[in-house]
Protein backbone atom coordinates (compact mmCIF):
# COMPACT_ATOMS: atom_id res chain seq x y z
CA UNK A 1 0.00 0.00 0.00
CA UNK A 2 1.56 3.49 -0.84
CA UNK A 3 1.79 5.87 1.89
CA UNK A 4 -0.70 8.50 1.78
CA UNK A 5 0.32 11.93 2.50
CA UNK A 6 -1.60 14.15 5.49
CA UNK A 7 -3.71 16.89 4.89
CA UNK A 8 -1.47 19.84 5.39
CA UNK A 9 1.14 17.94 3.58
CA UNK A 10 -1.30 18.36 0.65
CA UNK A 11 -1.47 22.07 1.03
CA UNK A 12 1.26 22.93 1.74
CA UNK A 13 2.56 24.73 5.19
CA UNK A 14 1.40 28.43 5.15
CA UNK A 15 -0.05 28.34 2.02
CA UNK A 16 -3.40 29.58 2.35
CA UNK A 17 -2.68 31.49 5.96
CA UNK A 18 -4.39 34.85 5.72
CA UNK A 19 -2.14 37.63 6.49
CA UNK A 20 -5.68 39.48 8.54
CA UNK A 21 -7.23 36.49 9.04
CA UNK A 22 -11.07 37.08 9.92
CA UNK A 23 -13.89 35.05 11.42
CA UNK A 24 -17.17 35.22 9.44
CA UNK A 25 -20.43 34.08 11.47
CA UNK A 26 -23.85 33.91 9.66
CA UNK A 27 -26.49 34.17 12.27
CA UNK A 28 -29.25 32.93 10.21
CA UNK A 29 -27.46 29.84 9.85
CA UNK A 30 -26.50 28.86 12.91
CA UNK A 31 -28.67 26.65 14.83
CA UNK A 32 -26.39 26.33 18.31
CA UNK A 33 -25.70 23.21 18.26
CA UNK A 34 -22.21 23.81 19.89
CA UNK A 35 -20.34 21.61 17.00
CA UNK A 36 -17.67 24.79 16.77
CA UNK A 37 -16.74 24.84 20.52
CA UNK A 38 -16.74 21.41 21.28
CA UNK A 39 -14.16 20.89 18.18
CA UNK A 40 -12.42 23.58 19.50
CA UNK A 41 -12.14 22.05 22.92
CA UNK A 42 -11.13 18.75 21.29
CA UNK A 43 -8.37 20.56 18.99
CA UNK A 44 -7.01 22.26 22.10
CA UNK A 45 -7.36 19.77 24.76
CA UNK A 46 -9.55 22.48 26.84
CA UNK A 47 -10.47 22.01 30.18
CA UNK A 48 -14.14 21.13 31.36
CA UNK A 49 -15.66 24.43 31.79
CA UNK A 50 -12.74 26.91 29.84
CA UNK A 51 -13.59 27.74 26.43
CA UNK A 52 -11.47 29.29 23.86
CA UNK A 53 -14.70 29.79 21.79
CA UNK A 54 -18.14 29.24 22.98
CA UNK A 55 -21.44 29.64 21.69
CA UNK A 56 -24.05 31.94 23.90
CA UNK A 57 -27.74 30.99 23.70
CA UNK A 58 -29.62 34.37 24.42
CA UNK A 59 -33.72 35.30 24.62
CA UNK A 60 -34.68 35.94 21.33
CA UNK A 61 -35.99 40.05 20.64
CA UNK A 62 -38.37 39.46 18.11
CA UNK A 63 -40.82 36.94 19.72
CA UNK A 64 -40.46 33.81 22.71
CA UNK A 65 -37.47 32.10 22.48
CA UNK A 66 -33.85 31.62 21.88
CA UNK A 67 -30.91 32.79 19.68
CA UNK A 68 -27.34 31.61 18.78
CA UNK A 69 -24.21 33.63 19.23
CA UNK A 70 -20.79 32.26 18.76
CA UNK A 71 -18.07 34.32 20.45
CA UNK A 72 -14.48 33.98 20.28
CA UNK A 73 -12.07 34.92 23.38
CA UNK A 74 -9.74 37.73 22.92
CA UNK A 75 -7.25 36.02 25.00
CA UNK A 76 -7.19 32.34 24.20
CA UNK A 77 -8.73 31.99 20.52
CA UNK A 78 -6.12 32.07 18.04
CA UNK A 79 -8.26 31.08 14.96
CA UNK A 80 -6.87 27.27 14.96
CA UNK A 81 -2.95 29.07 14.54
CA UNK A 82 -2.04 25.50 14.93
CA UNK A 83 -4.22 24.12 11.70
CA UNK A 84 -3.77 27.32 10.07
CA UNK A 85 0.34 27.50 9.91
CA UNK A 86 -0.54 24.59 7.85
CA UNK A 87 -3.50 25.90 5.40
CA UNK A 88 -5.51 23.76 6.60
CA UNK A 89 -9.06 25.98 7.94
CA UNK A 90 -9.49 25.91 12.17
CA UNK A 91 -11.42 23.32 13.86
CA UNK A 92 -14.26 25.40 14.77
CA UNK A 93 -15.10 26.02 10.87
CA UNK A 94 -14.28 22.68 9.32
CA UNK A 95 -17.06 21.04 12.14
CA UNK A 96 -20.09 23.70 11.78
CA UNK A 97 -22.52 21.65 9.68
CA UNK A 98 -24.56 24.76 8.15
CA UNK A 99 -21.34 26.41 7.22
CA UNK A 100 -22.51 29.80 9.49
CA UNK A 101 -18.94 29.81 10.06
CA UNK A 102 -16.49 31.47 6.95
CA UNK A 103 -12.40 31.97 7.71
CA UNK A 104 -10.11 33.81 5.30
CA UNK A 105 -8.53 36.61 4.44
CA UNK A 106 -11.30 39.63 4.58
CA UNK A 107 -9.01 42.07 2.77
CA UNK A 108 -8.41 40.13 -0.19
CA UNK A 109 -11.32 40.93 -2.36
CA UNK A 110 -10.97 37.76 -4.40
CA UNK A 111 -11.48 35.73 -1.25
CA UNK A 112 -14.80 34.12 -0.29
CA UNK A 113 -14.81 35.96 3.01
CA UNK A 114 -14.49 39.24 1.89
CA UNK A 115 -17.29 39.11 -0.53
CA UNK A 116 -19.72 37.46 1.74
CA UNK A 117 -18.74 40.06 4.09
CA UNK A 118 -19.33 42.87 1.68
CA UNK A 119 -22.65 41.56 0.45
CA UNK A 120 -24.22 40.81 3.31
CA UNK A 121 -23.09 43.67 5.16
CA UNK A 122 -21.57 42.34 8.16
CA UNK A 123 -20.81 43.73 11.46
CA UNK A 124 -18.37 43.40 14.55
CA UNK A 125 -19.73 43.52 18.30
CA UNK A 126 -18.42 47.05 19.10
CA UNK A 127 -17.65 46.59 22.58
CA UNK A 128 -15.78 43.86 21.92
CA UNK A 129 -13.41 43.69 25.17
CA UNK A 130 -13.55 39.91 26.24
CA UNK A 131 -14.05 39.10 22.77
CA UNK A 132 -12.04 39.59 19.03
CA UNK A 133 -12.16 42.29 17.27
CA UNK A 134 -11.79 40.76 14.01
CA UNK A 135 -15.10 38.67 14.18
CA UNK A 136 -17.95 39.67 11.88
CA UNK A 137 -21.18 38.79 12.23
CA UNK A 138 -24.26 38.81 9.38
CA UNK A 139 -27.72 39.39 11.23
CA UNK A 140 -26.27 40.97 14.40
CA UNK A 141 -28.66 44.12 14.16
CA UNK A 142 -31.47 41.61 13.28
CA UNK A 143 -30.88 38.53 16.37
CA UNK A 144 -28.70 40.43 18.57
CA UNK A 145 -29.56 44.25 18.60
CA UNK A 146 -28.66 44.66 22.32
CA UNK A 147 -25.21 43.24 21.90
CA UNK A 148 -24.21 44.98 19.27
CA UNK A 149 -23.03 48.21 21.71
CA UNK A 150 -23.27 46.39 24.93
CA UNK A 151 -21.21 43.46 24.26
CA UNK A 152 -21.62 40.17 25.74
CA UNK A 153 -20.37 38.39 28.15
CA UNK A 154 -18.25 35.47 28.30
CA UNK A 155 -18.54 33.93 31.01
CA UNK A 156 -21.91 33.30 32.75
CA UNK A 157 -23.05 29.23 33.65
CA UNK A 158 -24.90 28.31 30.71
CA UNK A 159 -26.17 25.69 27.81
CA UNK A 160 -22.26 25.12 26.78
CA UNK A 161 -21.13 24.26 30.15
CA UNK A 162 -24.10 22.52 30.35
CA UNK A 163 -23.92 20.86 26.69
CA UNK A 164 -20.49 19.40 28.28
CA UNK A 165 -20.77 18.20 31.37
CA UNK A 166 -24.41 16.46 30.73
CA UNK A 167 -25.92 18.10 32.85
CA UNK A 168 -28.93 18.76 30.40
CA UNK A 169 -32.85 17.10 30.74
S1 LIG B 1 -21.21 24.63 14.69
FE1 LIG B 1 -22.07 26.21 13.34
S2 LIG B 1 -24.31 25.96 13.60
FE2 LIG B 1 -23.35 24.87 15.32
S3 LIG B 1 -23.29 26.41 16.99
FE3 LIG B 1 -21.31 26.55 15.89
S4 LIG B 1 -21.61 28.18 14.35
FE4 LIG B 1 -23.65 27.56 15.07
Amino acid sequence: MSKQSLPWERIGRGKNRPEKPTMLVDLRRCIGCHACSIACKTEHRVPLGEFRMRVRWLPRPDRPGISFLPLFHAQTCDFGANRTSFGMLPACVDACPTGALQFGDAADPDTQVHQAARNSRAVPLESQAPTRADVRYIGLEAWHPDAIHAGVELSPEDSDIIYEQGRHG
